[in-house]
């Protein structure tokens, strides 16, 4: 369409539906949920985009991809070269197009959401990212001339894969350094199949490959080499950490030792990178509850429900101490979960487990709770009601209450400064206490998203380049 056309036509209010999987089809299978877009459901929705002058959605997106440009090139029909717009600055296109929270980033401030419904701008990222992988047409950029320097990058979390791949394009010799045997840190081991396709990972990964990325697996660094060592010996010029945020909370309540409690890191784990949902594909064992308690409220809680219902429970119970209003977890996951027929209950705590002779797992003692004055997060913290505690049979309990930074690494690296709750302290551009490590993603920040992980991972990645090579990054 035209820049007249455009403008002379008023933007459809709502957006292009995406078909999904209906929900009793859908428990039955680890498939993805929504479909996607076809090509011309993806021109229809790019057609309502009005190509502002100032554009507002870029400045909500944290690695400031061209949104408009790649949306004019879906209405031109041009699907390849929107993917390529994509990845000048967001090497993951496929990925964030499925989960992002756009609702609170370059959605929230496209300009149509002030009298309608924004533009699909996540659903048009994915459709371009996906048409170019199904259709064979990734194009690899030509490499930069070797700048004749070496980067480490410990985790292959969204944080470590950006830095990787935005200094390898510049000419760096990058090797990631991964803990698991499988790159993509919480996208490969954390988010499930039906919300993030493996597939998906594995593609976007093999394209830094491709860029020139090195990757190492199975490496701790910490315990198998030590950053000192990266450093002084194997002769990296720095080192960047993206350990993430993965060591598992728990609420240090009595009888939380029972066989059949998880922490929400560990089921996660076993279903997805170890594919216990694979069964007898893969034989990793998973407690296969037939009444499941989840605790918590978040994404997490989200993913660690939907999976227990698919692994075949039949009641599953998210347990949630503040009310609906509070719920940090995203209104397409909630909406997804309630779907699948998992329970939601508010103002609900447990207090106690109780387990039979043989040391699993049978009952949850619960809490009412109230909500009273706002705490330091801003949301109103829940009180006890004096009197009012309950019983819940259940024979799977998955903790989901967030996670903290992992000491493994931290408390090996002299020089690191840490914050109170073990978080490395690092600036703006990911800069650590010690000149030669830079941070960035949920081991500075605590618990957050993908893409503000892979905004901090752009972040360091010019800065590293600026320290490393000062002519040519001025
Ligand atoms: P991570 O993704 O945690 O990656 C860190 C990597 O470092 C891991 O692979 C780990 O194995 C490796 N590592 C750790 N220690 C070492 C070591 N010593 N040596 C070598 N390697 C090491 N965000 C969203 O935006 N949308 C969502 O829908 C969403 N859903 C989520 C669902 C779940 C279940 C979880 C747990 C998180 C979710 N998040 C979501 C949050 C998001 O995934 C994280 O904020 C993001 O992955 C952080 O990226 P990172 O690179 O900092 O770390
Ligand atoms: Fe298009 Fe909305 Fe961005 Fe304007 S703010 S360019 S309408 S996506």
């Amino acid at each position: 369409m035209s820049k007249k056309e455009r403008k002379g036509k008023k933007a459809r209010k709502t957006r292009t539906p995406m078909p999904e999987q209906a929900p009793e089809r859908r428990i039955k299978n680890f498939d993805e949920v929504p479909l996607g877009y076809t090509a011309a459901q993806a021109k229809a929705e790019a057609e309502r985009c009005l190509q502002c002058k100032k554009p507002l959605c870029i400045d909500g997106c944290p690695v400031r991809v061209d949104i408009p440009a790649f949306i004019k090139l879906i209405g031109e029909g041009d699907f390849a070269a929107a993917a390529q717009k994509i990845k000048q600055t967001n090497v993951l296109p496929a990925i964030c197009g499925r989960v992002c929270p756009q609702e609170e980033q370059c959605e929230e401030k496209c300009i149509l959401g002030k009298k309608s419904e924004p533009v699909a701008i996540g659903r048009l990222e994915r459709f371009a990212a996906d048409y170019e992988r199904e259709q064979g047409l990734i194009r690899i950029p030509a490499g930069a001339n070797p700048v004749g320097k070496k980067v480490a990058v410990v985790g292959s979390g969204p944080a470590g894969l950006t830095v990787a791949g935005d200094l390898t394009v510049l000419g760096y010799e990058v090797t990631v350094f991964e803990a698991f045997h499988k790159p993509g840190g919480v996208l490969a081991y954390g988010i499930p199949e039906f919300r993030l396709p493996k597939a998906i990972v594995e593609a976007e990964v093999d394209y830094l490959r491709k860029l020139g990325v090195k990757l190492e697996m199975n490496q701790v660094i910490g315990k198998t080499i030590a950053i000192d060592e990266l450093l002084n010996e194997e002769h990296f010029s720095t080192v960047f950490i993206g350990v993430g945020a993965g060591l598992p909370s728990f609420m240090d309540i009595p009888g939380e030792n029972l066989g059949g409690i998880y922490s929400a890191n560990e089921y996660l784990t076993r279903s997805n990178l170890m594919k216990a949902y694979d069964f007898p594909r893969y034989d990793t064992p998973i407690v296969r509850g037939r009444r499941v308690c989840v605790i918590g409220g978040g994404n997490v809680a989200m993913d660690s429900a939907r999976t227990a219902r698919r692994l075949g429970s039949e009641e599953v119970v998210i347990l949630y101490r503040r009310s609906r209003d509070e719920l940090p977890a995203r209104r397409e996951e909630v909406h997804h979960a309630e779907q699948e027929g998992i329970v939601l209950k508010f103002l609900t705590s447990p207090v106690e487990y109780l387990g039979n002779e043989r040391g699993m797992v049978r009952q949850a003692r619960c809490q009412k709770m109230k909500l009273g004055e706002p705490d330091a997060s801003g949301r109103r913290r829940p009180v006890p009601i004096e009197g009012e505690q309950f019983l819940v049979d259940t024979d799977l309990v998955i903790v989901a209450i967030g996670s903290g930074a992992n000491p493994l690494l931290t408390k090996e690296t002299k020089n690191l400064k840490l914050n109170k709750r073990d978080y490395i302290v690092a600036n703006g551009c990911g800069r650590t206490s010690d000149p030669r490590i830079w941070a960035g993603g949920d081991i500075v920040t605590g618990s957050a998203t993908v893409i503000q992980a892979m905004g901090a991972g752009k972040l360091a990645a010019e800065d590293i380049h600026r320290s490393l090579s000062p002519a040519a990054s001025s």
